[in-house]
């Protein structure tokens, strides 16, 4: 089949999404990407003035998942009316497969401000990915073989989440009618399931927690949400929704979706996650490749370390991937700690690695592999990158990007404790 909803088609953008956390959206992205979509993702609520990418599906990563709500509900609409200007046909609205949130927010107010203004009465609410054990059952959230609330989530510092309930759960977040609709329906497939949100939206129901424990139910739930002008959920139920455009002839197969114009300049990986698997993926690589240490004690006692980094850098570049990395074991992140307390220690390491960053790219750096969420944040930031075509993964859950605009820069941002222990080099080897 012709791709028709390639570069430079008429179709434009499909699929519009709003993420309440950056590496949340960078997971739906992932299943966007695998499911044949070209996507991008956009890196904080973007300006009005800024053009929408040329993209299947544009994922707004917000950071709205603890915030008060009126700042949550402000930051979605303005990215919703991005979206809509920019074409999207249909809005997603992403949050966590444990449907992270609290008795304010923000899952319920976010999803009644964007059905207020898409001027929809019914959406969906569907947090299971069953793949990572997140399944919805009687409107109950299950993690692995536990109930949401004897799960580890139990105890989070931000969102504890104490009732498995979903109905009751975002019921208590919105004062609009929540129903459910039930496994024995979910499982007769996507008819059934549009005609139970028939009779939902009759009775006066405008979010409807929807059972699945398994992709098949996934897809179906997808095929039923064509007509829905939002749907909100975890990155599981986005699965199902890219064939619905491609039924309608909007979007080709899915070959070319992870494609990303080839990689140029040198190659360098910058690592601030002092999880155990960048540990070992440094030491992995420091055993082939040239590595310099960020000493976080230096940096304490004033020395420009970030001068001195780039120093020994610049004339190693060009003969193959360089390491810098400041990550170190607990003893060492202690004494640190202890010194200036874990907050100024990590922000000021930060800093540090983000100038190098972006002394690297000024230095002729074009392929770059960041570790650490926090790390990446602040690399992104200091480099004023502010979109990312989504490419195909290294390891799961992180894929190589392509920033849009300037810099132009291949970007590979890992969550600490993701990859393999020869991630950094392999990464190198997979780009094209
Ligand atoms: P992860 O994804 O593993 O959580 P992050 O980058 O989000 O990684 O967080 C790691 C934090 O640790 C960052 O704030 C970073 O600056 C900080 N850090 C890195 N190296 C050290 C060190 N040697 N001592 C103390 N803190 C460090």
């Amino acid at each position: 089949m012709a791709r028709r909803g390639g570069r430079g088609s008429k179709a434009g953008l499909l699929l519009g999404a709003i993420a309440d956390d950056l590496t949340g959206a960078t997971d739906l992205c992932n299943t966007l990407v695998a499911e044949g979509m070209r996507t991008v993702q956009v890196i904080g609520v973007p300006r009005a003035e800024t053009a929408v990418p040329d993209a299947d599906a544009v994922v707004v990563a917000l950071k709205s998942r603890t915030v008060p709500p009126g700042k949550a509900v402000r930051e979605s609409r303005a990215a919703l009316a991005w979206l809509r200007e920019g074409g999207a046909r249909q809005i997603f609205f992403k949050y966590c497969s444990t449907f992270d949130s609290t008795p304010r927010g923000n899952i319920g107010p976010v999803a009644d401000a964007l059905l207020d203004d898409l001027g929809a009465d019914l959406t969906i609410a569907c947090p299971a990915f069953p793949t990572n054990g997140r399944t919805v059952y009687r409107g109950h959230l299950f993690v692995g073989d536990v109930l949401l609330e004897n799960s580890g989530m139990r105890n989070h510092p931000l969102t504890p989440m104490r009732d498995s309930n979903l109905v009751a759960v975002l019921g208590a977040q919105t004062p609009r009618p929540v129903g459910l609709v039930g496994h024995e329906t979910v499982r007769k497939g996507a008819g059934a399931i549009r005609r139970a949100f028939e009779g939902l939206r009759q009775a006066g129901t405008r979010h409807a927690i929807v059972d699945a424990v398994a992709d098949k139910d996934l897809m179906a739930i997808g095929a039923a949400c064509a007509d829905l002008p939002l749907i909100t959920g975890g990155s599981g139920v986005a699965m199902g929704l890219p064939a619905n455009f491609r039924e309608s002839g909007l979007l080709g197969e899915a070959e070319e979706a992870a494609a990303l114009p080839a990689a140029s300049g040198h190659a360098a990986v910058i690592a601030g996650s002092c999880s155990t698997a960048t540990l070992g993926q440094i030491e992995h690589m420091a055993a082939t490749c040239p590595a310099f240490f960020v000493d976080a004690e230096a940096l304490a006692a004033r020395r420009r370390v970030a001068v001195e980094a780039l120093a020994w850098a610049r004339p190693r570049l060009a003969d193959g991937p360089v390491l810098i990395y400041a990550s170190a074991a607990p003893a060492r992140v202690r004494r640190i700690q202890k010194k200036l307390g874990a907050g100024k220690a990590g922000a000021m390491i930060e800093r540090c690695l983000a100038r190098i960053a972006a002394g690297l790219v000024d230095a002729g750096t074009g392929r770059l592999v960041v570790a650490g969420g926090e790390t990446a944040g602040a690399v992104v930031g200091a480099l004023g990158v502010q979109a990312l075509r989504i490419g195909a993964e290294i390891d799961p859950g992180v894929p190589w990007t392509m920033s849009v605009g300037e810099p132009r820069l291949h970007l590979a941002l890992k969550s600490g404790n993701f990859g393999a222990p020869d991630f950094f080099t392999r990464a190198f080897e997979v780009l094209p």
